[in-house]
């Protein structure tokens, strides 16, 4: 998708920090990060939507997620965390390449309030 900025990150057209790459996901920082460690997990290949990613794909994605959230929660010491996937506009999302979101939170930090 020649548009969609997370395709550039993959293809490396943007910058990004990368914290897990393998063939089929990468993860890196949020540019934007709600918290300490805000970091999104994302297919290589493009699908807009939750519900259009393969689901062999999408167990790839949750999988690599699942490593990272630990990683994530050890460095920052956080209490806890949200793994968020933001699907369609009138859920918040602004980037139209399937992403997941590991948001670490501390207790009373009042994010989502
Ligand atoms: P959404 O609202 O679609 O669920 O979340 C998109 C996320 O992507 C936002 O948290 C935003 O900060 C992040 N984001 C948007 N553009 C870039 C970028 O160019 N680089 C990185 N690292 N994150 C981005
Ligand atoms: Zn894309």
């Amino acid at each position: 998708m020649p548009d969609c900025i997370f395709c550039k990150i993959v293809k490396g057209e943007i910058p990004s920090n990368k914290l897990y790459e393998d063939e089929q996901v990468l993860a890196f920082l949020d540019i934007g990060p709600l918290s300490e460690g805000h970091s999104l997990v994302i297919p290589k290949d493009h699908f807009e939507r939750f519900d259009q990613c393969p689901p062999d794909t999408l167990a790839k994605v949750i999988a690599a997620a699942n490593k990272l959230a630990k990683a994530v929660a050890a460095a920052t010491e956080c209490d806890g965390y949200n793994v968020l996937c933001n699907t369609g506009r009138a859920a918040g999302q602004a980037v139209d390449h399937v992403h997941f979101h590991i948001i670490p939170r501390n207790q009373g930090d009042g994010l989502f309030d």
